[in-house]
């Protein structure tokens, strides 16, 4: 603009001079001379200083105006400038939009549990919330980083990889808080991928579970194996005719307690699904607790006289709202224990207390123990502290994983203090209104 400004003053003045001369010149008898010559050239020069200086005038005001509020006194440019207004409004009003709906989106993701990340087709960071950098045990990161700066193993990047070829794409990954599993889909606007969107889920619990119930079975099954094979067994050779006449009554007194095995270990199995599916309803009544340990210790009197234990039960008639049923469970398993696992000639006590708002139920036993090393495993489903002996002592690993359920259903605890070669105590502790 400004070389069309000081191009149309030169010229004009430039040409002025030149045919003003000429004029001169054609009017006038004398010719060209040096003088001439040297006044065109100062008319040029000094056509040039005032071009330069009038262009610069003239755009001055141009190039001093504010842009954010243009104001020019040159009445040409009007609507221009009105056009400008106009854009600058419309501009500010879908920036404005934009970031709105920006501030929007950060504000529902930052409140999700799930992590979520946006990245571009060259894998950099456009959107993180804090769930992404925290599920993934990463440092804070910025906008524009590479998603690999989040997380850079190999199970990972594989899966970005993935997604990028335009792959949905799937894994599991172990971070030292725990198990993640990362979802992440291409996102093609056109026909390439331009960016990929990745969710990450929190799935330790999910994938303990999962590992639980793997156990389960494998174990059910080892477990029902075991008196199945022998009970086959015993009976193949009756059936063949290779057990000798006085032998039938051992043998047989053999399958009657493997098949006692399978009916106990089934009644546990049956008792620890309905507490773990929820499915026993909560419809609670009134439970004296002294009165469910004194029909558990008259079940028990047998099997604590082959063993000569003296079982004493003591304490109060404290009630609480509770589950029958699920209460005399947790009594009968503990009890069973204390005799299981007491000495000859020892004993086991029962005693039933109250805090203010707790009823407690103890029962300790003088009897073999629980080494240290063991007492956080015992609520284990199928855990036994010494196999060799638990072959002996019978016993399906599942009486304690009933407690722990049977007490997490009535929202209590329950926790064990042994002594190896001493003896041990189990306290439970009930909320007497649940
Ligand atoms: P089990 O059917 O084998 O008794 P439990 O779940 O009731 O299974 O107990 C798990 C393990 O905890 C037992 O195998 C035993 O090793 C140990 N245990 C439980 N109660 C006692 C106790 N009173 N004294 C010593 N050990 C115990």
């Amino acid at each position: 603009m400004y070389r069309k400004i000081f191009n149309a003053v030169f010229l004009t003045a430039f040409f002025s001079a030149v045919a003003t001369a000429v004029i001169i010149k054609a009017t006038s008898d004398a010719d060209f001379s040096l003088r001439d010559v040297v006044a065109v050239l100062a008319v040029i020069i000094v056509s040039a200083v005032v071009s330069a200086v009038i262009a610069g005038k003239i755009l001055r005001p141009v190039v001093e105006a504010d842009p954010d509020n243009p104001k020019i006194n040159y009445s040409e440019l009007n609507p221009l400038i009105e056009k400008i207004r106009r854009q600058k409004g419309t501009i500010s009003r879908k920036n404005n939009e934009v970031r709105t709906s920006h501030e929007q989106l950060s504000l529902i993701t930052e409140n999700m549990n799930e992590g979520i990340i946006i990245a571009d087709h060259r894998t950099n960071i456009l959107s993180c919330n804090s769930s992404a950098v925290h599920l993934l045990g990463a440092r804070k990161i910025s906008i524009g980083q590479s998603i690999y700066c989040l997380n850079n193993s190999e199970n990972f990047r594989r899966c970005i990889q993935n997604a990028m070829g335009g792959r949905n794409s799937k894994c599991i990954l172990r971070t030292h808080n725990g198990d993640r599993e990362i979802i992440a889909s291409p996102s093609n606007l056109t026909d390439t991928v331009n960016g990929i969107v990745v969710f990450i889920f929190d799935v330790t619990e999910k994938q303990q579970l999962e590992t639980m119930r793997r156990e389960f079975t494998s174990n059910v099954s080892h477990e029902l194996k075991t008196p199945l094979t022998t009970v086959y067994g015993i009976s193949d050779m009756l059936a063949n005719g290779m057990v000798k006449p006085e032998d039938v009554k051992k043998f047989g007194g053999n399958i009657r307690s493997e098949a006692e095995r399978l009916i106990t270990l089934i009644n546990d199995i049956v008792s620890l699904s309905k507490l773990d599916e929820d499915s026993i309803p909560h419809e609670n009544s009134e439970v004296d607790i002294y009165e469910v340990a004194e029909e558990v210790v008259k079940r028990l009197e047998q099997s604590a006289e082959e063993k000569n234990i003296t079982v004493c039960l003591s304490g109060e008639h404290i009630s609480v709202n509770g589950n029958r049923t699920v209460i005399d469970e947790i009594i009968c398993n503990l009890c069973d224990n204390a005799i299981k696992y007491g000495k000859e000639n020892g004993t086991a006590e029962i005693k039933i207390s109250c805090t203010a708002t707790k009823a407690v139920i103890t029962v300790s036993d003088n009897g073999i123990g629980i080494p240290h090393e063991h007492i956080n495993r015992i609520f284990e489903r199928f855990y036994r502290v010494d196999k060799s002996h638990s072959r002996k002592i019978k016993g399906t690993g599942l009486g304690l994983s009933i407690v722990k359920h049977g007490v997490m259903y009535h929202n209590g605890t329950v926790r064990a203090e042994s002594n190896v070669g001493k003896g041990s105590v189990f306290t439970v502790e009930l909320p007497t209104d649940i």
